[in-house]
């Protein structure tokens, strides 16, 4: 976990001013903007030979998709299936679609190996601080006793065989908030596979994920940017294929009393995770990037980066309340520096 300084602040311009250009040299790209998941989305498709109208197609396909997907998994769209799961909570077992299904035994999985510190059914938290709602404001601590004992992710009841979800606890909620995004991306990312584009990119307000290769055969290069000069590159990274998605504390938040209450709640406490300040993970997919970003900024530096030194294939970048930048063994020597 050691590393030079010149490492450490390239990792932290990294982490706050992300963002990426793609190709270099490549001019057969296509690019568009969507708004999804309340963020920007950019896609940008590598044709190697595609007509106008198969780039217009193809990522008016790739938007279809992630906004049909995105309807399934809002809790506060009426009638998607997280809505109905969480209406019929303490009743009865819900269908949904098989991505519903699938998400959530992601969600389950992170959850478990993250000791709970990730949990699909913190909802009932997320609404009383406002997070769910739009009312923010600190809650009584007899309010946050009285919700506590509905978040726990092992009483979910999943029939894969039916395609049916059970919340057993009237009250209990589900929010995929730290998870569907990821698997949104990935589901645009898909699309692309079936088609003539030889790589697709996307960026999800600052969560990045790329498939399939340039046709030069080069790496993907993700450009960071230098955090006092918003026009400056100060480093790159270069990836063959993957995603990269953080979570921070300064991403979403509301102020009272002069303290700030951020979006991530630790389901132990009931209280927005103290122990760090931004995560960043690398990964094969976005649905685990996406998850382990969430999952590690609860577990805070210690049991967070145990976690991922367990986990193949993924890496990741904690930086502390002080600003202290710490990566996971196998990331530092990845990152290059533009002089
Ligand atoms: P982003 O806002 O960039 O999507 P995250 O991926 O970290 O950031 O997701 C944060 C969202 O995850 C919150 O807005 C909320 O919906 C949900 N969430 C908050 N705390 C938890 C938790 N402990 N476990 C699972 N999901 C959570
Ligand atoms: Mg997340």
């Amino acid at each position: 976990m050691k590393f030079s300084l010149k490492t450490a602040v390239i990792l932290l311009l990294m982490l706050l001013f992300i963002f990426n250009i793609v190709g270099c040299s490549d001019e057969d790209k296509y690019e568009k903007t969507v708004f999804l998941m309340d963020t920007k989305v950019d896609i940008t498709i590598l044709g190697n030979g595609m007509s106008n109208k198969q780039y217009v197609n193809l990522a008016n396909e790739i938007e279809t998709e992630m906004k049909l997907l995105e309807s399934i998994f809002s809790s506060h769209i009426t009638g998607s299936d997280i809505e109905r799961i969480n209406k019929a909570a303490g009743q009865e077992a819900v269908k949904v679609s098989p991505e519903t299904v699938f998400v959530l035994q992601k969600a389950l999985e992170v959850a478990e190996m993250s000791g709970g510190a990730f949990d699909p059914t913190v909802a009932p938290l997320l609404d009383l601080w406002g997070f769910g709602t739009g009312e923010y404001g600190v809650p009584a601590q007899n309010d946050l006793e009285e919700v506590l004992p509905l978040v726990n992710y092992r009483e979910v009841e999943i029939d894969e065989a039916s395609s049916t979800v059970f919340l057993p606890q009237p009250g209990m909620k589900i929010d995929l908030g730290g998870i569907a995004k990821g698997y949104i991306v990935d589901r645009g990312l898909k699309i692309a596979d079936d088609s003539s584009a030889s790589a697709l990119f996307i960026n999800a307000g600052g969560d990045i994920s790329i498939a399939g290769k340039k046709p030069s055969g080069e790496m993907w290069r993700i450009a960071i940017q230098d955090p006092l000069e918003s026009k400056k590159l100060t480093a790159v990274l270069d990836v063959e294929e993957g995603s990269i998605a953080t979570s921070g504390d300064y991403q979403r938040f509301f102020e009272a009393g002069g303290e700030k209450y951020h979006h991530i709640i630790d389901p132990k406490t009931g209280y927005p995770a103290t122990g760090v300040s931004s995560v960043s993970i690398l990964a094969p997919d976005t649905i685990t990037a996406d998850a382990l970003s969430t999952a590690v900024f609860v577990l805070g530096l210690e049991d967070g980066m145990e976690l991922l030194e367990r986990l193949d294939g993924v890496e990741g970048v904690i930086i502390d309340k002080q600003g202290k930048i710490y990566a996971s063994s196998g990331l530092a020597d990845d990152l290059k520096i533009v002089d």
